[in-house]
């Protein structure tokens, strides 16, 4: 099927008047930053990071380097040199350069250093351990917020790390279904028009369930990561959790997309567990394997409704350099509007198929979310029949708003050590200090109206 190119998708959604109330007031629902004066200040530096290029590159590498170095000396010597990089140096990166000139500074430099990228590595990360995690995961049900936990730990490369993996799964779903029957009861949360919604959910990556994942050689890895993913879906079955299915860069979205179809497709997995797909509207191709979804969702002689999460996609510079290497087209949307436009159609298709699906918009920008409950509520139906998601540490002043205003938002919760958790952070600080990310341009102070503003 071809591409929607993207100037054939409408410019303005059809539903804007309904948008912008729902934005503006979502917006008021916001809570102030004047509450949370140590995350105003993470707002700044990441807002002068982003319009520092030599400053971002020089935090991009210490959050790299850190889980390797010795000592706190050696964590100073590397920022130092780093920093050298910057041209214009504010003030207190100057006194930091002074400071990494003797042994005495470069310790203090180092705990600083050290500190600050333990900081926000936990404004992303909920804990070590899905044990360690579970009051995390109760106090978010108690404030009327799900959860989906997900392991960090990326791209395995040898087997006894992938059995591993699968194993840590499978210790998670038994820790969140001992914890979560012990949660108050939250309509909302736990029911839509299709029937009951788990209350453990667990995200998984394939990447992380094999290391045979090739482009070239789908069929070996596909039945390799099947084979340690039928088990722990039949565990989840078991135990009443729903498991969703991670999407990552596009040479493995073909296994991905074909491991869970077939797999759901087997006698035992037929009546649950409840499993969810991810679809990247930032792909050129995405109008189709939305085409490819919705044709397996209404063949397969399944219970429950196949969950469908819509996100843009966390790969974008992946995908742009590996392509322009090849000497190819980026398969992504190379403006930022045109992939807006697109998840908005994406939005409203997946919106018009329910209940042939359950839907959930991963998203943390205000239009895009508030084009999705506009929609959905001028299609006339509950607000509890469409579920908005946001990441840990990014989207906690949205998951605070929809909670606030009545909607049923998932919180992606990741847990692992700092060292594993590397390749997450370094994505999301790149989707947060990018100029063309909503949070900066909402960090940066633009207006309501602006941020609701059809893409363009
Ligand atoms: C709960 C949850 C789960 C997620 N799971 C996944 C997952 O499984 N797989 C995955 O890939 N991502 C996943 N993401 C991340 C998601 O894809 C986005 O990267 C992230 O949410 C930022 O998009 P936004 O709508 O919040 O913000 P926005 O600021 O509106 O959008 C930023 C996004 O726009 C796109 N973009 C940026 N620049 C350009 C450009 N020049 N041209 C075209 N497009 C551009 C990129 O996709 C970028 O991430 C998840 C997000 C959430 C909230």
């Amino acid at each position: 099927m071809a591409e929607a190119p993207a100037a054939e998708l409408p410019r303005e959604s059809p539903v804007e008047p309904e948008l912008r109330e729902v934005g503006r007031s979502l917006a008021t629902a916001f809570p102030s930053r004047a509450r949370h004066p140590l995350r105003a200040l993470d707002a700044k530096a990441m807002e002068r990071s982003a319009e520092d290029a030599e400053l971002r590159a020089a935090l991009f590498r210490l959050v790299d380097v850190t889980p390797a170095t010795r000592s706190l000396d050696d964590l100073a010597r590397h920022l130092g040199a780093y920093l050298e990089d910057v041209e214009e140096q504010p003030q207190p990166l100057r006194v930091a350069m002074r400071m990494a000139g003797s042994a005495a500074g470069r310790r203090a430099l180092g705990a600083a250093a050290a500190a600050s990228v333990r900081h926000m590595a936990h404004r992303f990360i909920v804990a070590e351990s899905p044990h360690a995690a579970r009051p995390v995961l109760g106090d978010l049900w108690r404030a009327g917020v799900v959860s989906s936990l997900d392991l960090l730990g990326e791209a395995t490369v040898t087997q006894a790390e992938a059995d591993r993996y699968a194993e840590r799964c499978r210790e998670a779903l038994d820790e969140l279904a001992e914890a979560a029957p012990g949660w108050p009861e939250r309509p909302l949360l736990e029911r839509d028009s299709s029937g009951p919604i788990p209350r453990a959910n667990l995200s998984v990556k394939v990447s992380a369930l094999t290391p045979l994942l090739r482009p070239d050689a789908p069929d070996r890895g596909r039945e390799d990561a099947a084979r340690r993913l039928r088990p722990l879906l039949l565990h989840a079955r078991e135990l009443d959790a729903h498991m969703h299915i991670d999407m990552e860069s596009l040479d493995s979205l073909e296994t991905t997309l074909e491991l869970v179809f077939e797999l759901l497709e087997e006698a035992g997995l037929r009546e649950g567990p409840s499993v969810g797909v991810v679809l990247q509207a930032y792909l050129r191709d995405s109008p189709a394997h939305l085409d490819r979804i919705l044709r397996f969702a209404g063949a397969a002689d399944r219970t429950p409704p196949l969950v469908v999460r819509l996100v843009k996609g966390a790969y974008w510079d992946h995908e742009v350099v590996e392509a322009r290497q090849h000497g190819w087209r980026p398969p992504v949307y190379e403006r930022k509007a045109d992939c807006d436009r697109n998840f908005e159609a994406l939005t409203r298709r997946l919106l018009d198929a329910r209940p042939l699906v359950r839907v959930a918009i991963g998203s943390h920008n205000l239009r895009s979310v508030a084009h999705a409950i506009a929609y959905s509520r001028a299609s006339g139906s509950s607000d509890a029949d469409i579920e908005l998601q946001v990441l840990r540490g990014l989207g906690d002043d949205l998951q605070h708003a929809l909670a606030a205003s009545g909607f049923r938002v998932r919180t992606y919760c990741p847990v692992g050590e700092l060292v594993a958790g590397m390749a997450y952070l370094v994505r999301r600080l790149l989707e947060n200090t990018s100029n063309e990310s909503f949070l900066h341009e909402q960090a940066r102070g633009v207006s309501v109206d602006e941020l609701l503003a059809p893409p363009a």
